[in-house]
């Protein structure tokens, strides 16, 4: 059965979509711990994120990298941090959170409460920086 950031990448279940090409796809986490906060995938089904080819681990990074850059270009913090969990999800992924400070890197903190409306504008805004 497809994991359902596979159905996300085929548009089966919506997301706020910053950036994508043929092979990685990066997306807002419906469930920000900061505005902001984004996943990015390889679109291969590959639960655990150390069991990738090393050269398309390399790549996702590479492309994380470049989300990273347009999401600290719209949200204003002192750097993007990366975090890799997969405790709930079992199709790699790797978090992006805009930091201030180290508990902003703690997925066990509370989620904001963003409205849709300023999801999306920040989703359209990292999209563009990201273009
Ligand atoms: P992890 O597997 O790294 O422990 O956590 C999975 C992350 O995926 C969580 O932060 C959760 O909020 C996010 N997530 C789970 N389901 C969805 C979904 O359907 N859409 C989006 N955008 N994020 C999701």
């Amino acid at each position: 059965m497809a994991t359902i950031f596979s159905r996300i990448v085929r548009g089966e279940i919506p997301s706020y979509k910053v950036a994508e090409d043929d092979r990685f796809y990066a997306f807002l986490d419906i469930n920000p711990r900061k505005p902001g906060h984004t996943l990015v995938i390889p679109k291969q089904e590959v639960d655990y994120i150390f069991d990738l080819d090393p050269e398309q681990l390399g790549d996702l990074f590479r492309f994380a990298q470049r989300v990273a850059h347009a999401i600290s270009a719209v949200i204003p913090c002192n750097r993007v941090g990366v975090g890799v969990l997969g405790l709930e999800v079992p199709h790699a992924h790797i978090h992006l959170i805009p930091l201030d400070t180290e508990a902003d890197l703690n997925l066990s903190r509370p989620i904001c409460k963003i409205p849709a409306e300023e999801m999306q504008r920040i989703c359209q805004a990292i999209a563009k920086k990201f273009e």
